[in-house]
């Protein structure tokens, strides 16, 4: 098969979040099965150009139609480790994606409005006539509506479209009059509510909504979170579109990437381990307790790696702090935030703490002491209020790391309770509770450091059992595969 992703991110070169970590990884698997993948992105000036080879421009002129006229652009190729990937670079006096970072402005909409032309555009005009065309978010959920609405008109009718929704929150939720810049000119048929009519801000256009409708098939990343959003409010107003269109509509979890996260090579760790030398693993909290001058001692490490966002439930994240300090367990903190106040709450707590000699508030983003912190804890809270799929889970199982999180979204389906899950004994994984509050988060913790302190040898077992699980890309990319089957033959 010949598929083509459009998205406004791919690992490394250009990423915010996890829906760049999830094009890259698919792309690769996909390749590694014999298929050819093509990856269209925006050119930013603020990319990773050091993690591009062989830059150079393959499509000089390519003209966009745009708000009635034109704009001209450059189409770059190069290789992002191995995956190839065409840069879109337009010379517009808007300067789209010249703007030092890579989102947050009042022109979002229009900039990836256009970027889901040109990319069309740029289909058209180089002859690729993909099998499958996937999309991610909302930047690109207008490929879908105006490829159906003008590109198949122009050539472009074969092609099926996967969309892939990595967080309902962001939807593209925008005024009309970006729909007459793309050439869609009827904005009271498109903004129809059952179109792309935002269900809750009049007369506002929903790209999402629109690659809700207009798509072949739609994903989200994780089975119980593609049932969550539309059965309870975390479809944030989906619900109903993606009940209607249910029928080509499912969860498939994310891949991790095992190449990077790969407790037997890992060089940002103190000491190798897997399954069967899996004692090594003692070194790396040791090694851990010294880099962030904790004491020693028999005590458990219990850890929280990820955002500071009110999405990964910072009361219970706080709360963990003091149950572990309380019980005689240490606890290492690395995330920062985007919102000020909170972190301003993190630094007093971390002031709060100082001398604690069991305890450690790293605020900021640090990839290396990530890969130590997953290898040295013993376990990780994620006491997520939402979790479409979440990857710090799976990171924490493959090295190890007993997780201890929210019935929630991914969480659900990747993390299987030690005592109450209906799996057999030596298929669970960690410990899950349900209740958003002190007493949900307490119990888990309470029978977690219960194991470790009476039952060390079945603590390890559980470890073990977690380390077994295989949440690489190979499960997900055969989903995938099937999902792009099902509708190049529909
Ligand atoms: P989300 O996509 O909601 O941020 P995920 O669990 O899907 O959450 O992915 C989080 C990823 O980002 C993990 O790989 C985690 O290790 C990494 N990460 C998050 N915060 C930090 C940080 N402060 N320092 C280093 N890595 C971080």
């Amino acid at each position: 098969m010949f598929v083509v992703m459009i998205a406004s991110e791919c690992a490394p070169v250009a990423k915010v979040g996890g829906v760049a970590d999830v094009v890259f990884g698919l792309a690769r698997e996909l390749e590694l099965r014999g298929n050819a993948v093509e990856i269209i992105l925006p050119k930013y000036d603020c990319m990773r150009y050091d993690q591009v080879w062989g830059l150079q421009v393959e499509f000089a002129d390519l003209w966009v139609p745009w708000d009635g006229g034109a704009i001209r652009c450059t189409v770059w190729f190069g290789f992002v480790h191995g995956r190839k990937c065409f840069f879109v670079e337009p010379h517009a006096w808007q300067a789209f994606f010249n703007r030092g970072t890579y989102y947050g402005f009042y022109d979002d909409a229009q900039r990836f409005a256009f970027f889901s032309k040109a990319a069309l555009e740029f289909l058209l005009k180089s002859g690729r006539r993909p099998d499958i065309v996937h999309t991610h978010d909302w930047h690109t959920a207008l490929v879908p509506v105006l490829l159906y609405e003008i590109y198949a008109g122009a050539g472009l009718h074969n092609l099926r479209v996967c969309h892939t929704i990595h967080n309902f929150r962001h939807q593209g939720v925008t005024g009309r009059e970006v729909l007459y810049a793309t050439g869609l000119n009827r904005p009271e048929y498109y903004g129809a509510p059952e179109r792309m009519g935002d269900g809750l801000e009049h007369q506002a256009v929903n790209f999402t909504r629109g690659a809700i409708l207009y798509s072949n098939f739609v994903t989200t990343v994780s089975p119980h979170h593609a049932w969550e959003v539309r059965y309870t409010d975390l479809g944030f107003s989906l619900g109903h579109a993606l009940y209607r269109h249910q029928l080509k509509f499912g969860g498939i979890l994310n891949g991790l990437d095992y190449e990077m996260w790969n407790p037997e090579i890992d060089p940002h760790i103190a000491q190798h381990f897997n399954v069967t030398s899996f004692d090594r693993k003692a070194a790396n909290t040791e090694a851990l307790r010294e880099r962030l001058l904790l004491r020693r001692g028999a005590r458990p490490v219990i850890a929280y790696v990820g955002r500071l966002d009110t999405q990964k439930g910072l009361h219970l994240i706080r709360h963990a702090i003091f149950h572990a300090l309380e019980h005689d367990a240490q606890f290492v903190l690395l995330g920062s935030g985007s919102e000020h106040g909170i972190n301003e709450d993190f630094w007093n707590l971390k002031r709060w703490l100082n001398d604690n000699p069991d305890c450690h508030l790293e605020i900021g983003y640090d990839e290396n002491l990530a890969h130590l912190i997953y290898a040295g804890a013993d376990m990780l809270v994620m006491p997520s209020l939402y979790e479409p799929c979440g990857l710090t889970q799976m990171i924490a199982l493959r090295y190890g790391t007993v997780p201890i999180v929210r019935d929630v979204g991914g969480l659900k389906d990747t993390v299987f309770d030690w005592d109450f899950s209906d799996r057999p004994r030596n298929l669970r994984n960690g410990f899950v509770f349900e209740h958003p509050d002190h007493g949900g988060i307490d119990s888990a913790l309470r029978r977690a450091l219960g194991l470790w302190r009476n039952e060390p040898g079945l603590f390890r077992e559980l470890a073990k059992q977690g380390m077994a699980y295989d949440y690489s890309w190979n499960h997900p990319g055969g989903h995938y595969l099937g999902v792009y089957d099902f509708i190049r033959h529909k």
